[in-house]
């Protein structure tokens, strides 16, 4: 439920760069401001001289994190450094040679400035793929969660993007059963996810977190209640995912490819630039490259094909 981030890099050809810790948001039901303090974002040459020496190992993918990226370098920027904002950090990693994929998380749909939007769609190496922590599509759990957006500026921002950045997925986060969440507050998070029609999305039961004002709220609800409303999400985010994808059948998309797939180990597996799993069959070699994969097989949670040989 938190805006968490991961540690670890998974492949020797993606790496994952912090460029800021903390959070001044103070969500109602969020321990992170109270243990992990305030925004505090990393020097922008710190953080492009990371990259640049990623770029030199081989490194061909990098997310840039943080629990809200997009107020990085509010605490750094003033009458001297106007420039420190995070669209023009997206524009100086995408100027690194060697990155070919950049991408972001997680977004807060309060800060996501037009300047960011406009770097999505202009800069070659960002991809289109954003992941937007909505949590809830009610105004008023919003406002009790401490969010600090309305329903109708959540689903206007996801329209702007997606008018904006051609092919871009949306992704979000969803919170169900948060306190005081009436059938009708429900019934906002499922019109919010029908108006955006995410991509994907983690929907997590409300669970108190000790030492937070929501852990503390009195109408705290049944947890018969909670799972339902769960299930019902889950129902409808899998028809828009599985709406999403089919356009993807017969299309050629450009593969970064992992490794083995899980499932099948004779199969590779990879991510498109709008960041979807892809199971192909192709050649072993291209594990660390980016190749072309035929779909014929656009499925809820995964793409399958195979990969498209170039001509000779
Ligand atoms: S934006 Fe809210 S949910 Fe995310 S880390 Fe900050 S307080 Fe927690």
């Amino acid at each position: 439920m938190v805006e968490d981030i991961p540690a670890a890099h998974e492949y020797p050809f993606k790496a994952f760069v912090t460029i800021m810790q903390g959070c001044n948001n103070f969500c109602s039901y969020c321990i992170v401001p109270y243990t992990r303090g305030r925004e505090h974002s990393r020097e922008p040459e710190k953080i492009l001289e990371e990259i640049e020496n990623l770029a030199k190992s081989g490194v061909k993918e990098v997310t840039l994190l943080g629990q809200n990226v997009n107020s990085y370098g509010n605490d750094l920027r003033d009458e001297s450094r106007p420039e420190i904002t995070f669209a023009n950090l997206l524009k100086q990693v995408n100027a690194i040679d060697g990155i070919e994929r950049i991408r972001f998380m997680t977004s807060n749909p309060k800060d996501f400035t037009d300047d960011v939007i406009e770097a999505m769609r202009d800069l070659e190496h960002v991809m289109p793929s954003v992941h937007l922590a909505m949590q809830s599509g009610s105004t008023r759990v919003l406002k009790r969660m401490n969010r600090h957006y309305t329903k109708e500026e959540a689903i206007g921002l996801v329209k702007k993007i997606k008018d904006t950045v051609p092919d871009v997925a949306v992704t979000t986060d969803i919170i169900v059963g948060f306190p005081g969440e009436t059938e009708e507050d429900f019934q906002d998070t499922l019109d919010l996810v029908r108006a955006c029609k995410f991509d994907s999305a983690f929907s997590f039961i409300y669970s108190k977190r000790g030492g937070t004002p929501a852990a503390k709220m009195e109408d705290q609800i049944d947890d018969a209640v909670k799972h339902d409303r769960l299930n019902r999400l889950l129902g409808v985010l899998h028809e828009i995912s599985a709406d999403i994808n089919a356009p993807y059948d017969q299309r050629v998309v450009e593969v970064l490819v992992e490794g083995p797939s899980a499932r099948d180990k004779r199969r590779l597996t990879g991510r498109t630039p709008s960041n979807k799993l892809v199971n192909f069959t192709g050649d072993a070699s291209a594990v660390g490259t980016i190749v072309p994969v035929r779909i014929d097989q656009a499925g809820t949670f995964s793409l399958t094909g195979y990969q498209v040989k170039e001509e000779a």
